[in-house]
């Protein structure tokens, strides 16, 4: 929505309607008697060792047996109805991509949503949920910002890659407010130094309690204050971060520079593991979400293997997320909760480029989104009005307009002054570990 003609064309009062309107469209659909109902039932297994396991044990049943009977990748495997999950093949993003209807269950009703998950090489996949899966990852997430100490009518900032005003926008507030939901939207896009001390006022006089934010977001504010000797000047519950790793060293930032605890969710759209910390910095693995393998892949990393339980459109089960975590040696946690614990996430590259004004801009996820025949990018900076951007294609689908189109998403997210050029190459150089990275800036 933020990104459309009419948004950015209208006076900021209208932009304010319409994000307040969207909320409450979300609201109705996603918080309703099911959500709390759910709610309600998960949060009895946080204390509760036994309830835990029988709730996952019924619902990793129920998941294989929708896969086996229902959905024709699994049914082609022909397994045992009673399989156990050490039958069940590993499976990666690719073989999604290659076989996308194999997956989807033929015994579905109601809406199927489609999403793109963003990928840090740049080629997103499509995974669709049905609307109990939207309504079930809300109530998992509902139940961690009750961890941060978040009640209903709490005033929230929301600082999570969403461009709230246009780029062009070089002054005034780059904030708008969601009325219903009790929320400052600021925008991720526009944190050029000059800018950061009035983000710090706006969430100060609207009373923020909680904040949710991206990690790149919150720390630039951090470091903010940070550089000019200050502290947040009131008083928050807490801070709530996801969708990007976050070092220890940062967290402990932010939660010096804001004065409170930082409560960090690891998730990815595939669905199939989430980890939350709480308020003793412990990672839990959620173990009522999914099931959660972890492969010794050596120097001491894990890698996550999901199965998710809340999506029967699209089971995935042994979904290999590339991703990986750091076991402890702690089998129990002050806070009392019955999860797992992992002593840390061996996270996403936390990487970024110089936009016109000097920002810097972490969100590149969303630049490829759209654009058809990519296979992937990486993002490269060496001057500071330039960027190359590199692409491995599908020749036959990516064309001068597929081109245009890249070029624009990444003018809209840097700025329309930057020179931007495409360089068709093979593959994607990874980092001596392995690792993708999505952007390199040498400046
Ligand atoms: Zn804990």
């Amino acid at each position: 929505m933020f990104t459309s003609f009419p948004y950015n064309h209208s006076p900021v009062f209208i932009q304010n309607l319409l994000i307040s309107l969207r909320s409450i469209i979300r609201k109705t659909l996603r918080e309703n008697n099911v959500q709390l109902k759910f709610l309600n039932e998960i949060q009895k297994n946080e204390f509760d060792i036994s309830r835990l396991i029988s709730f996952s044990n019924n619902r990793l049943n129920y998941t294989l047996a929708q896969a086996n009977n229902n959905v024709p990748f699994y049914k082609h495997l022909n397994l045992d109805s009673r399989s156990k999950l050490h039958s069940f093949p590993f499976i990666n993003k690719f073989d999604i991509r290659d076989r996308m209807e194999d997956f989807l269950a033929d015994n579905h009703k109601g809406i199927a949503i489609s999403g793109a998950t963003s990928g840090t090489t740049g080629a997103p996949l499509i995974i669709k949920q049905n609307m109990e899966s939207v309504i079930r990852e809300q109530a998992f997430v509902a139940r961690h910002l009750k961890w941060a100490g978040f009640v209903q009518g709490d005033k929230r900032a929301w600082i999570r890659g969403d461009m709230i005003v246009p780029l062009e926008q070089k002054n005034g507030a780059f904030w708008r407010y969601s009325w219903f939901e009790n929320m400052i939207m600021l925008s991720s896009f526009h944190m050029s130094p000059n800018n950061l001390q009035s983000y710090i006022d706006a969430m100060v006089e609207y009373g923020v309690q909680v904040i949710q934010a991206y990690p790149s977001s919150i720390l630039t504010l951090a470091k903010h204050l940070e550089t000019n000797d200050l502290y947040y000047p009131s008083d928050l519950k807490s801070i709530v971060t996801s969708s990007e790793s976050l070092s220890l060293e940062d967290k402990q930032l932010i939660e010096r520079r804001f004065g409170c605890t930082v409560y960090d969710w690891y998730g990815l759209f595939e669905r199939v593991a989430a980890i939350g910390s709480c308020e003793h910095g412990r990672y839990h693995i959620l173990t009522d979400y999914s099931h959660v393998e972890l492969e010794d892949v050596g120097d001491g990393r894990h890698e996550i293997i999901g199965t998710n339980f809340n999506n029967e459109l699209q089971p995935l089960i042994r979904y290999r997320t590339g991703d990986h975590v750091y076991l402890s040696d702690e089998t129990s946690c002050p806070c009392g909760r019955v999860f797992p614990i992992i002593d840390r996430i061996d996270g996403r590259i936390g990487d970024y480029l110089i936009g016109e004004d000097g920002q810097k801009v972490h969100i590149l996820n969303h630049i490829p989104k759209g654009v058809k025949g990519l296979i992937a990018t990486q993002f490269k900076q060496d001057h500071p009005n330039q960027i190359e951007v590199q692409a491995v294609v599908n020749a036959q689908v990516f064309d001068k307009q597929q081109e245009r189109i890249l070029i624009d998403n990444t003018k809209a997210r840097l700025g329309r002054s930057m020179d931007v050029f495409i360089t068709i190459v093979d593959k994607i150089q990874k980092t001596k570990n392995g690792k993708t990275r999505q952007a390199i800036c040498t400046l």
